[in-house]
């Protein structure tokens, strides 16, 4: 029994490696991987902009309750 049958699977993944484009994930744009220096991304810049609203959505997140950061250390607002 033959696993990686190619007759099941056919070309899967290249249809048409020539002519293939993708989609920059920041400005939904298509071009192709060829021309691209930052892929998946379009370009350097919308890597950047991607990069920049991920961590903006980091810090932007309501506090998210961290089990391991619940110590609060006794003896600390200890005022004299
Ligand atoms: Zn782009």
């Amino acid at each position: 029994m033959t696993l990686f049958d190619a007759s099941v699977f056919g070309s899967p993944f290249h249809p048409s490696p020539s002519d293939r484009t993708v989609v920059c994930p920041t400005c939904k744009k298509e071009f192709k991987p060829d021309s691209s220096e930052a892929l998946p991304f379009c370009s350097e810049r919308c890597r950047t902009i991607d990069l920049g609203r991920w961590l903006g959505e980091e810090h932007g997140l309501p506090s998210v309750p961290d089990p391991e950061a619940d110590e609060t250390p006794e003896g600390f607002g200890d005022d004299p």
